[in-house]
């Protein structure tokens, strides 16, 4: 990998999205009101709109004033994204979406549904500055941050869809939302914070899903993590790590260079202090890149070093990026990795692989796209 993008922390300030409710707090969104000549328990009237009924479509508002509600939700509802297009998998279980968003930049969110639950996985930049080689949205560099009504509006629309039946079957809850689709979270830390206070919030100000069923995942932002610990929502928080050695962990996932192994281990380790919460460890299986046992058994040792009952290790078999000179590890590596860790005390579970048949893997179907 000798072209290899650099590193970006800062996205380019481009195509700024117009603003939305979603991105306001409830101050803000009692100012807008006034603005309007409206009251601002109207405010509160939107927010139900928004998050219990998951609509923006003036018709279905029937509380509202009738000849204020048509140009009130065009002002305060601009539309952010638009469906490209949308792939099935697993009989229809799996619904991966491509949206152009206001400046037709692409980013893409997943739905899974399980017979218990049913996941999000969203994007939270378009592109990705971390860089990692084995990532396909790593390969594109970093556009831009995605406003929190951009990913709100991600979560809206899937909740909607999975009520609506498109998952197939009866009408499902979305319960779960996962930040692993395009981008380093962290590094848009504050449209994902507020993205995580509207998950968690109650109806009618949030979705009002459960913070055990939120999870941030990291390339190990150690600044950032810390800063997550003291928000008071105890969201699940993964890691990617990848390797468990610094000379290894320089090369998959170039931010390393900067926050080491144990330092990220270090700041997962307070996080599951001062949240209770278990942090998950991710971990792609490479073929013989980094599925030895001695790393196995390193990673084992580096997780127990920092004691008991704080961290589980996900596995997953790497998905090959098109091009890419790496591939998945055998089953028999797979399942010699998990044995070690687990004769370590480790809990460890192999993550599943939902719609690697679409793309699946984060950024692919993005830049097919472009
Ligand atoms: N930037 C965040 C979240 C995005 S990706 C992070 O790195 O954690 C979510 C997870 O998918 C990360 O663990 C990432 O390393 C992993 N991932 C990326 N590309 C993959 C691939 N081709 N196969 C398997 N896992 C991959």
């Amino acid at each position: 990998m000798t072209d290899r993008p650099v590193l970006q922390m800062a996205a380019p300030r481009r195509g700024k999205p117009p603003q939305h409710f979603a991105d306001l707090n409830h101050d803000e969104r009692a100012a807008l009101m006034r603005e309007h000549g409206l009251p601002s328990f109207r405010a509160k009237q939107l927010a139900n709109h928004y998050y219990a009924h998951l609509t923006v479509d003036p018709d279905d508002m029937t509380d509202l004033p009738a000849d204020a509600k048509g140009p009130l939700t065009e002002a305060v509802f601009p539309p952010l994204m638009k469906k490209v297009t949308q792939l099935e998998a697993d009989g229809g279980a799996t619904l991966k979406t491509l949206w152009a968003l206001h400046d037709n930049v692409k980013v893409e969110s997943v739905l899974m549904k399980y017979p218990e639950r049913a996941t999000l996985c969203v994007t939270s930049q378009a592109g990705c500055g971390m860089a990692c080689p084995f990532c396909a949205t790593g390969q594109m560099g970093l556009t831009r941050n995605l406003s929190a009504a951009e990913i709100i509006e991600q979560v809206r629309l899937a909740a909607r869809a999975a009520r609506d039946g498109d998952l197939g079957g009866d009408p499902v809850r979305l319960s779960n939302v996962v930040f692993m689709g395009m981008g380093e979270p962290l590094a848009n830390y504050k449209a994902v914070i507020a993205t995580v206070r509207a998950l968690v919030a109650p109806a009618p100000e949030g979705f009002g899903l459960s913070t055990r069923h939120v999870t941030v995942s990291t390339v190990g932002l150690v600044p950032a993590i810390d800063k997550l610990a003291k928000e008071g929502i105890p969201v699940t928080l993964a890691l990617s790590l990848h390797a468990p050695d610094d000379e290894l962990r320089n090369e998959l996932v170039p931010i390393n260079t900067r926050w080491s192994v144990d330092e990220a281990l270090d700041a997962a380790r307070r996080y599951f202090d001062a949240t209770g919460r278990r942090v998950s460890i991710e971990y792609a299986l490479i073929r013989e890149m980094n599925d030895h046992a001695h790393r196995a058994d390193l990673l084992g040792k580096k997780l127990r070093a920092r004691g008991d009952g704080w961290v589980h290790v996900n596995p997953i078999p790497l998905n090959p990026t098109p091009g890419s000179k790496w591939t998945a590890s055998d089953p028999a590596v797979e399942e010699e990795f998990v044995r070690t860790l687990r004769a370590h005390g480790i809990p460890t579970t192999i993550r599943d692989t939902r719609g690697s048949d679409i793309d699946g893997a984060c950024g692919q179907l993005a830049i097919k796209e472009a």
